[in-house]
């Protein structure tokens, strides 16, 4: 074993926070008006322009926010079912649970971790209302595919773009092609507000529902005209992700030139995401599998990793969303054989702007040392 005592460890991630986010809080602090205002404003707009080609765009207080006002706004509620991956973080079940309808998960394609369109074709019942895609990872799920289940089962596509400020599929970015779509700003995310999450909506109406039920119902003041919650975004929050929409390009371009540099890296030791025809990814997470690893096995080499070569790394998820205690009841005895190896081989490298050189070769020399030949 290498002596590591005077590594720094690499951290898994790393929100980059810097003088003008500082500047731009500041600024909204002195004007004495910190809750929903003309930040919030400038903030949809801007970000409307940058991320999804226009369309309109509602700032909320966070992601789940956003997943559970886009499919009330929608009308999904107690009856339905939306179809879901199980290999995703627990908010894209957790929101459509939420509204009273039923997630029911189907399973995912080996290559990008996302809805294997097959799958959801075999989910659908006559009570299911719409499929919500996750574009994991950062890696845009099969769109064309997906909206041929949805148009064919007439049923409505909505997307989880969490994790995929600025991916694009066949030349559209992600966010763009569903009933409404959702950002998560969560620090850890491509870009940040701190907390917040962004919808955006493919039409006035949708826009017009998410608008009111994050604010009481109301959009005239004490008319409330249908019940809803308090999710605004403030505008400390919206000053905030101002400032990183300015960068969010040039530190998606860092992460993918940081994932062709691990590609050709580590493409001998393990499986590295591949990228389809079509798509661009944009590496919110950079991940791995160890092929034919279990779980256990795996997590042997995340500790390690860690622990004797100080490599900050993840796992994204080791259990399904159909296995959590909280969502198992929605998903009586449902076998999802991709999912369930996809848990556990997944492991999710250093990939962030922030990585140096230096950084990258120690993440490979790490990964080798680990898992190479003789290793
Ligand atoms: C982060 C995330 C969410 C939730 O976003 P928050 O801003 O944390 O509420 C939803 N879905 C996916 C896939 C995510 O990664």
């Amino acid at each position: 074993m290498t002596d590591t005592t005077e590594l720094a460890m690499i951290p898994a991630a790393k929100p980059i926070i810097g003088e003008e986010e500082r500047a731009a809080v500041d600024r909204v602090m002195r004007s004495g008006m910190v809750a929903q205002g003309p930040e919030v404003a400038a903030f949809e707009r801007e970000f409307a322009e940058v991320l999804v080609g226009g369309r309109t765009c509602v700032a909320v207080n966070s992601g789940t926010s956003g997943l559970h006002l886009g499919l009330l706004a929608a009308g999904i509620g107690a009856g339905d079912e939306v179809i879901v991956p199980s290999f995703t973080f627990a908010a894209t079940a957790n929101s459509v649970a939420l509204t009273g309808a039923t997630p029911v998960f189907a399973d995912i394609s080996e290559d990008t971790f996302n809805l294997d369109p097959e799958s959801v074709r075999a989910a659908v019942t006559d009570r299911t209302a719409a499929v919500m895609p996750v574009h994991l990872y950062g890696h845009p799920a099969d769109l064309d595919a997906l909206g041929a289940v949805a148009a064919e089962a007439g049923i409505a596509l909505f997307e989880d773009a969490a994790q995929a400020h600025g991916a694009t599929y066949g030349g559209a970015p992600v966010g763009s092609f569903g009933v409404f779509g959702m950002f998560s700003l969560y620090p850890t995310k491509n870009m940040t507000s701190g907390e917040g999450g962004m919808v955006s909506c493919a039409d006035e109406e949708i826009a017009r529902g998410v608008r009111l039920l994050r604010n009481q119902g109301m959009e005239k003041q004490y008319a409330n005209e249908v019940v809803g919650l308090n999710n605004r975004m403030t505008d400390i929050h919206a000053a905030i992700g101002r400032a990183q929409l300015g960068k969010v390009g040039a530190w998606t371009a860092q992460r993918q030139a940081n994932a062709a540099w691990l590609d050709a890296a580590l493409g001998d030791v393990v499986v590295v995401p591949p990228v389809r025809q079509g798509c661009t990814h944009v590496y919110h997470q950079y991940t791995v599998r160890v092929a034919g690893a279990s779980g256990a096995e795996r997590d042997r080499v995340v500790t390690a990793l860690r622990e004797e070569h100080k490599v900050g790394c993840g796992v994204y998820y080791p259990t399904p969303n159909h296995e959590l205690v909280s969502l198992a009841r929605f998903a009586p005895e449902r076998e999802l054989p991709v999912t369930a190896r996809a848990a556990a081989e997944v492991i999710s490298l250093p990939v962030h702007p922030s990585l140096s050189q230096g950084d990258l070769e120690r993440v490979a020399a790490a990964v080798h040392a680990v898992l190479g030949a003789g290793a």
